[in-house]
């Protein structure tokens, strides 16, 4: 996939044929239509087309950022600590793929590569548990409040590196940090409590009691 630069045009010839590699892309991913129309300069009319004929449906429809900055951030009752560790890795995906070349890249070409390297890279956790991935559209909701890695200083999402696994997530500044720890080192203690849970004696004192 020829990777489309920041300054490329969909009206340029030259740029034709990775533009529509973009969109067949965008549309196989599953991005909503706003968001492809967005980054490949087609009519709604021409989404609709490449929708049915390579998925045999509408584009899916709506806005293209829902929910908060929040949601990708606080662990609460619809963000697991799994969840932001998607995050985690989906941004450094992004930030990566941004190294590939010497000029900036266009954002939906990039935040397709970043997303397919992020399906590939967490492809055996997904097969072998129950790791619910990220799609293209919260993907691109969590970079638009992450500033896309590139306005840090107005973003509401700035990355934090945890001290004691050196991973960076995304915290939310409006949001108290306290709140906000390390979802790789949760898991790891959360791991770390079962196993001690499980371990005999923990078990014999656990056992179920006759009413
Ligand atoms: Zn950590």
């Amino acid at each position: 996939m020829t990777p489309i630069t920041d300054g490329a045009s969909a009206g340029d010839p030259r740029w034709s044929v990775p533009y529509l590699r973009l969109a067949e892309g965008l549309v196989l991913a599953g991005a909503k239509a706003k968001l492809i129309e967005r980054f490949t300069e087609l009519p709604h009319r021409r989404v609709s087309v490449l929708y049915q004929v390579f998925r045999g449906t509408a584009p899916p429809a709506g806005p293209i950022v829902q929910g908060s900055a929040r949601h990708f951030a606080v662990p609460g009752k619809h963000t697991s600590e799994s969840l932001r560790i998607q995050c985690a890795i989906f941004l450094a995906c992004y930030e990566r793929m941004g190294k590939i070349a010497e000029t900036p890249l266009q954002r939906g070409w990039q935040l397709l590569a970043a997303f397919n390297a992020y399906l590939a890279l967490t492809d055996k956790l997904h097969a072998t548990t129950s790791a619910k991935r990220l799609d293209i559209n919260q993907a691109y909701a969590l970079l638009t409040y992450a500033g896309f890695l590139a306005v840090r200083a107005e973003a509401e999402l700035q990355p934090q590196r945890c001290p004691d696994c050196r991973v960076a997530y995304p915290v939310a500044v409006h949001e108290p940090r306290g709140k906000q720890n390390c979802p790789v080192c949760a898991i790891n203690a959360n791991c770390l409590r079962l196993a001690g849970q499980a371990s005999p004696s923990t078990r014999e004192a656990r056992a179920p009691r006759g009413k």
